[in-house]
């Protein structure tokens, strides 16, 4: 039996990075660290790091004066840092570089005076930390058939920026619409490549093996999405953790493929191959 892993399964470049400078600091710290809202939608992984010492908490108001903060990887709004400033909290910011800059042009454009655009979805963490790089003043626009409602007016100048994880299709379509009704308009493509590189690769995979085990959380989009790109091409087998797995059945398949969804660790992924090696 033979065993390919995907390129670019699970985590990506910037939960990575979060997820290992959040470990670090829980390492060197002798007391409890406050993450500012779920670190990651893993339930195994949030329980190792609660171990460790992590508390997740709502809002800043819930911080202990001078303790320390993680901001995770989708960022906050300017706000948060003011507030942790006014109770002298120290911030562990593990915001992605990729959202970063996405505050950085909202905020220098809006100072300049333009009118920001977010396309997205409002209620996201990362598009409401966005939105509070403009004082709260953003348009935010989801789907093309909203803007028919939405009034633009044609005298201000406008400044574009995408949440990272929009659909490309819909990204082209808002712009489309956008660059035809608008007279001043800077867009600023802004889209992540990660998940679009994730699923390509989990499509490329599925074409060479007998098999997919797609390893991530049951009410993940992105892996029900994997799960879906996978199964339509060979027989494909969703899971949380290797405990799911029947050997039995997979030892039916010469040659099996493992991907996963965005918000699974290495070691849940680790785990997975080492059961499958061991059949
Ligand atoms: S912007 Fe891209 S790399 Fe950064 S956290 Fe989001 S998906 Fe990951």
């Amino acid at each position: 039996m033979n065993v390919k892993i995907s390129k670019n399964a699970g985590f990506c470049f910037g939960v990575k990075r979060a997820m290992k400078m959040a470990w670090n600091e829980l390492e060197n710290s002798e007391e409890s660290i406050y993450a500012l809202g779920p670190l990651i939608h893993n339930k195994q992984a949030v329980e190792k790091y609660e171990e460790k010492g992590l508390k997740t908490v709502d809002e800043v108001e819930s911080v202990p004066e001078s303790k320390n903060m993680i901001i995770r990887s989708h960022g906050v709004s300017e706000s948060v840092y003011k507030s942790a400033s006014d109770k002298n909290i120290n911030i562990i910011d593990t915001t992605c570089p990729f959202v970063k800059k996405i505050h950085n042009i909202v905020n220098t454009y809006h100072n300049e005076g333009y009118q920001i655009i977010v396309i997205g979805d409002m209620n996201h963490p990362e598009v409401i930390g966005i939105n509070g790089w403009c004082d709260n003043s953003a348009i935010i626009i989801k789907t093309p058939q909203q803007m028919d409602s939405i009034e633009l007016d044609k005298s201000k100048k406008y400044c574009v920026v995408s949440q990272t994880t929009m659909n490309l299709d819909l990204h082209k379509q808002i712009t489309d619409k956008l660059s035809k009704d608008l007279d001043t308009v800077v867009f600023n493509n802004t889209i992540c490549s990660a998940t679009k590189e994730r699923q390509e690769a989990a499509k490329d995979l599925s074409r060479e093996v007998d098999c997919m085990i797609v390893i991530g959380g049951k009410h993940s989009s992105n892996t029900q999405k994997l799960v879906n790109i996978c199964k339509e091409i060979v027989p494909t087998f969703a899971i949380e953790t290797k405990e799911e797995l029947d050997g039995e059945e997979l030892n039916k398949y010469k040659t099996i493929g493992v991907t996963a969804g965005a918000s699974t660790p290495d070691w849940i992924i680790d785990d997975v191959i080492d059961f499958i090696d061991s059949i």
